[in-house]
């Protein structure tokens, strides 16, 4: 038995699904969810999951507009994570699922009113979804392709009403997206002003066979402004180097996790060392560049706008 059976979706869960298509509101049946306006019908999978994909292609619209200068603005010192000094709720107690990290899990934001929804847009199997509750909020988890997740859907055209959720966790997720620009315009949309966008991007990752596009610091930077968010922090994962994303994920590819990292271990000493000499040399502090030009992913936190 699938644990998130979607018969179990909530009133409020379903007033905030709207059709991938044309954005209304959807009509719950038996067999699945449709949409009066534009006919779509948005059937149940075997595994209980209601699925929001796209039936057709849709047409998205996108405008761009080309700055003067050639680097986003902003002073953003993209320096690692720090533990979060006011954290709106404690979760410290809490143990971190993979790819978090305690630093940015110190970031989340705190429900506003148990009503408050959050999207965790490719939860996978739901690893994040015990923490997202204990910080007040319905949890939605949303997956392209997963046979735990309780609705399936598109990053690029997401099955929610506009400005209907507090909270966006995006772990791991924006690399794998066709059309990060589209993707990042639509988790802007959903998000109520004052909502808060939580996650991480691949970097030096080598590919994931389905990855399209890994991020530089700049990249997720300026993508992040794209979609008219306010970046609080976007930081180096400390922790996950290049290196160790090399030789776990590609180089020594599942070889358990800890002998493929100790491999490289003595590289990873090496090239630290080197990188601190050089420091020495130039009397300029350099672990953070080295951090920012090496890191295997990165955490970014990010603010809609508006009152909330
Ligand atoms: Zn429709």
């Amino acid at each position: 038995m699938n644990f998130y059976m979607t018969r179990q979706l909530s009133g409020n869960l379903r007033q905030a699904l709207a059709c991938s298509h044309c954005g209304n509101g959807l009509e719950f049946t038996e067999a699945g969810a449709n949409c009066r306006a534009c006919g779509s019908k948005f059937p149940y999978t075997a595994s209980g999951a209601l699925d929001l994909r796209l039936r057709h292609p849709k047409p998205y619209l996108l405008a761009f507009e080309i700055p003067p200068s050639q680097l986003p603005g902003g002073d953003l010192a993209f320096e690692p994570l720090t533990m979060n000094p006011a954290p709106e709720v404690n979760l410290s107690g809490r143990s971190v699922p993979r790819h978090l990290t305690r630093e940015l899990v110190s970031y989340f934001p705190k429900a506003k009113s148990p009503g408050s929804l959050m999207l965790d847009l490719g939860c996978g199997r739901g690893i994040h979804k015990e923490l997202c509750e204990a910080a007040g909020f319905e949890w939605a988890g949303l997956d392209y392709d997963s046979p735990h997740a309780p609705l399936l859907g598109d990053a690029q055209s997401l099955p929610f009403r506009d400005e209907t959720l507090d909270f966006v966790l995006c772990v791991s997720v924006l690399q794998y997206v066709r059309y990060p620009f589209v993707a990042i315009r639509e988790i802007h949309r959903v998000l109520k002003p004052g909502g808060r966008l939580i996650g991480t991007v691949a970097f030096l990752e080598p590919s994931h066979g389905t990855s399209f596009y890994h991020h530089t610091h700049l990249g997720a930077y300026s993508l992040l402004q794209f979609g008219g968010f306010r970046v609080e922090r976007l930081a180096p994962s400390k922790a996950w180097s290049g290196l160790k994303a090399q030789a776990s994920m590609g180089m020594f590819f599942r070889l358990p996790l800890g002998l493929a990292q100790s491999i490289v271990f003595p590289v990873e000493l090496l090239h630290k060392l080197w990188w601190r000499v050089a420091g020495l040399v130039t009397r300029r502090p350099l672990e953070n560049t080295r951090l920012r030009h090496f890191t295997g992913s990165f955490e970014f936190v990010a603010d809609k706008p508006g009152s909330g």
